[in-house]
This record gives C-alpha cells, structure tokens and sequence, in this order.
C-alpha cells in the first residue's frame, strides 16, 4: 500500500529521523501521554533514526522530580528506550536566555513593562468593546522602557499573511499571522515560556518529526513563527488525535484507571499495553494483534486517522489475556511472582513454598484462564497458602450431600502415594459411580475444596498441582465445614 502522506524525507536517506518524547513531569505518565511516546518511538525505529526523552520541566512551580522519575520508570517498563537523554529543560536554561537575547538583538522580540493588571484591565475593556482579548502591542513600539526595569519578553509577531503547514495527520493548517498576537517568550523572572524552550530545543536538537497530541496544533504556529525567526529549518510535524472513552467524553479519570502505573499494578504485560496503545488512532488493516516487531515494522504516521480513538477497556483486557497465552512459560512465571508474594502466600523457593519448577507448572495450568497477572496470581494462591476461603460460588457447593463422595476421595487418597491424573481418574470415576453420580459432579465439590473457586483448570491437574498432602487436608477442611456450617442433616 503506498504511503499516504507520512513517508517524510527520511525515505530517500536525506536526513536522518531524530524525534522526541517531551513530557512536562506535573503528573504520572498516563495513556495519552504513553501513547505520544510510543508512537515517537516505533517511528524512529522503523526509519532506524533517534528517539530523545526531553524532560519538559522549566515551570518549577509545578514540575516534580517524583513525577518525571515515574515518567522514566513508566517508559522503561513499556520498553520504550531512549537514544538521547533523559534531558532535563530546567538544566538548559542559558540557551533560552541566550536565543531570547539573539532575538532581541535582531529586533524580532521586545521588552514588555506591562504588568499583569494593566493587562488584565485592557483585556476586559477589549471584550467589552468587542475587539480581540489578545496583547495590544502597547510596548512593542516605546522607546521609553528603562533598560534595567523587570521586563518580559514577547515575540513581535507578523501583522501581515498567514502561517500554513502541513500537518502529517491532519492534512494542511493554516493561521492568519494577525491573529497570533506577541506573546510572551520570557517572563519576568527569566524563565522561558513553553513555545520558546520547545522551539529552542527542537531546533538545537535537529528534530526532523514532531509528534504529539493535537491539543498542540495552535501552538504549533507560533513555534513555526519562532523557527522562521531564528532561521531554523522547520521539522514535519504530525498531531495525534484526541483518545475519548466510550462516552465519546476526553478520557478522564471518570473512565476508570488512565495511569500506565495503575495497569502495571493491575497486572498488565507492557506487550499488550503496546499493542492496545498503538491501535488508538492507527491501524493497519484490521489486525488487532501485534508484537513489537509488527509495530515497528508495519507503523507509518500516514496510517494514523484524524478523529479521536476511543478507549475500551474491555479491549484491552482481551489483548492482556491473548499476550499472557502467548508468552513462554518460564517468562510468565518470573512475571507473575511479585503479584503471588503480594498476596502474602509464602514465598517461593523458600522452605515453606514451593519451587520455581512448581511455579512454571501452575502457570501453564492457569494461563488459558488469566488475564491478567493479578489474576494468574489470584489463581494460584490457593495452592501456596495455608489456609483455605471460599468464594460464594464455592461454598454453595459445599453442601451435605456430598459429603459422602468427599469422604470417600480422602479416604481412597490417604491409601495412594501417587495422585497424578493418570492415578486420580480412575478413582475418581469410581466413586462417582459408586454414588450414582457424573464425574462432573464428584469434581465441582473437590475443587471447591482445594482452590476455594467454582472455577479451575481441570480436577486432575489441579489435585496434581496441589499435592497428595494438601489435597487430603483440604477436602478435610471442607467436610469438617460442612459439619461446622450446619449442613448435615443431623444438626
Ligand atoms: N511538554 C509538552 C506536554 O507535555 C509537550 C511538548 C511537545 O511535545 O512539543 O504536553
């Protein structure tokens, strides 16, 4: 399929891809922001270019070092390694200085001395006279502002034509210049407003594709404006939408967990967040399912659509389930480890667990019913911990009637030395003839026994993951439950 209109020049070896990830650490790194990054990435792995993490961090009042060390963190569990960087904005404060004083000096910048009231005031007074709210340009023309005098500093805009790109997802973008007023650059105090920095980043950095959210399109004019006046050439630059929840609403905190840290917490695979994440916004066909290598191989910016994605979490719990089934068992189990100690079940390979061996076992067993780590491991406490609860569905079943069947397997259980399925079914089978029952019918109250859950891999496999010892003690449990609860008939 030809490439619409993504290809950039990279295509033609003229110029090597350099993009970045930028985030302002004012929060955790959540979907849209993980997206953002993701998509930087697979593109500049696909045209074998350069992938920059630029911490965005100048406004101090609101940066935190907790929130960009979560922002790294997040990055780093999803995979998404950096080529250059992290580099911190608030440590390259002298190269802001030093391109607003270059852009004072050729005249393409002023001091402004208007405080934040006077602003206020004339702003009022120009809605009320119906005339744009924008900056007045009072100070772009006065020769009479003190040269020491606290002073911000504004960007002297065209008056005249307009400003157009060509937006690598939106298709073209135009802005009158008379609508962009002189906006601020610098603040009183030194610091340097987010469009300069930006600007003076991209620049300095060689940023060949700019692409993030498309809240960012206005912005994006007066960045041009700013390249043009410090004779930068300018990058391509490519706005993802908008990701919405089912509501069609911009995915917000109401549409449940937004934060890659609380799906890591949750117990989901940074495989399948990738995957799910991509597909907010692109396609490639209508495959649903890919690994890295497909991303990278397959991601063209020209495929990204122009109208919001929408997020389903049930989607994505869908493709959890699909990457866990898919991946090595010995990974899984290093994986879900930390989820299974964090239900407080004794360790494994400590003297009172069991083994690493075990643990791969117990995972192949489950992995077609989990979908999430915190599932798996849910599944498999049951086996690890010392005393057994049991769910609702599970302890309906725990009725007087079948005690007889239950007594009967712990009885024939204690005579066995080996409970492996070849060994469990035939016994099993017996005692569900010799009381009249289906074999399906003897096993529901045994697993409810072992594992606390209506639902298990198979009887077998579970009694064989269990253990003859713990088998026999938990259906003993269960009887004496029985008795305890008041369900034999004789109480
Ligand atoms: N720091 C900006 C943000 O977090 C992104 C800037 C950019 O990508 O140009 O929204």
């Amino acid at each position: 399929m030809p490439e619409k209109n993504g290809a950039g020049p990279e295509k033609n070896g003229a110029e090597k891809v350099r993009v970045r990830f930028a985030p302002s650490p004012t929060g955790s790194l959540h979907l849209g922001s993980a997206r953002t990054a993701l998509f930087n990435h697979i593109f500049a792995r696909h045209n074998g270019g350069v992938f920059v993490l630029r911490i965005e961090d100048t406004d101090l009042s609101r940066s935190t070092e907790d929130s960009a060390a979560g922002i790294v963190d997040g990055l780093a569990w999803l995979g998404l390694d950096w080529d250059e960087g992290p580099v911190y904005q608030s440590r390259r404060m002298d190269h802001y200085r030093a391109a607003v004083e270059d852009l004072l000096g050729r005249g393409r910048a002023y001091r402004c001395v208007c405080t934040p009231e006077e602003l206020k005031q004339r702003r009022e007074e120009a809605k009320k006279d119906g005339r744009p709210p924008g900056y007045d340009g009072r100070c772009r023309d006065r020769k009479d502002v003190p040269s020491g005098a606290p002073a911000a500093v504004r960007f002297r805009t065209e008056t005249e034509g307009e400003t157009r790109f060509e937006d690598l997802v939106k298709g073209p973008q135009t802005k009158r210049n008379a609508e962009i007023d002189d906006f601020v650059i610098q603040r009183t105090d030194g610091t340097p407003i987010f469009y300069l920095s930006v600007t003076v980043d991209d620049a300095e950095m060689a940023i060949t594709h700019v692409i993030r959210g498309d809240d960012h399109i206005p912005n994006t004019f007066k960045q041009i404006l700013l390249l043009q006046a410090m004779d930068s050439p300018l990058p391509h630059f490519a706005h993802l939408p908008l990701i919405h929840g089912l509501d069609k609403g911009r995915l917000s905190k109401r549409h449940g967990a937004t934060s890659i840290q609380s799906y890591r917490e949750q117990g989901y695979l940074p495989a399948a967040m990738n995957n799910y994440l991509a597909r907010l916004g692109w396609s490639a066909g209508d495959q649903e399912v890919f690994t890295r290598e497909e991303l990278v191989e397959k991601f063209r910016l020209g495929d990204v659509g122009k109208s919001p994605a929408i997020f389903n979490p049930e989607k994505l719990l869908w493709l959890n389930a699909h990457h866990l089934r898919e991946m090595p068992v010995a990974e899984m189990a290093a994986l879900v480890r930390p989820f299974l100690e964090a239900t407080g079940v004794p360790r494994i390979g400590s003297p009172e667990g069991r083994d690493e061996k075990w643990l791969e076992r117990a995972v192949d067993a489950h992995k077609e019913r989990s979908r999430t780590l915190v599932e798996m491991a849910e599944s498999l406490a049951p086996y690890l911990a010392d005393e057994i609860t049991y769910e609702p569905a599970a302890e309906r079943m725990l009725t007087e009637e079948i005690t007889g069947p239950l007594a009967e397997a712990a009885a024939r259980i204690s005579g066995m030395t080996d409970t492996r399925p070849p060994a469990m079914e035939p016994v099993l089978r017996e005692i569900a003839k010799q009381y009249g029952m289906k074999l399906g019918q003897v096993a529901q109250p045994i697993r409810a026994a072992l594992v606390g859950k209506k639902v298990s891999p198979g009887i077998f496999d579970v009694i064989a993951l269990m253990g003859r010892e713990k088998t026999l003690s938990r259906i003993r449990r269960a009887l004496e439950h029985v008795r305890a609860a008041g369900k034999t008939k004789s109480e």
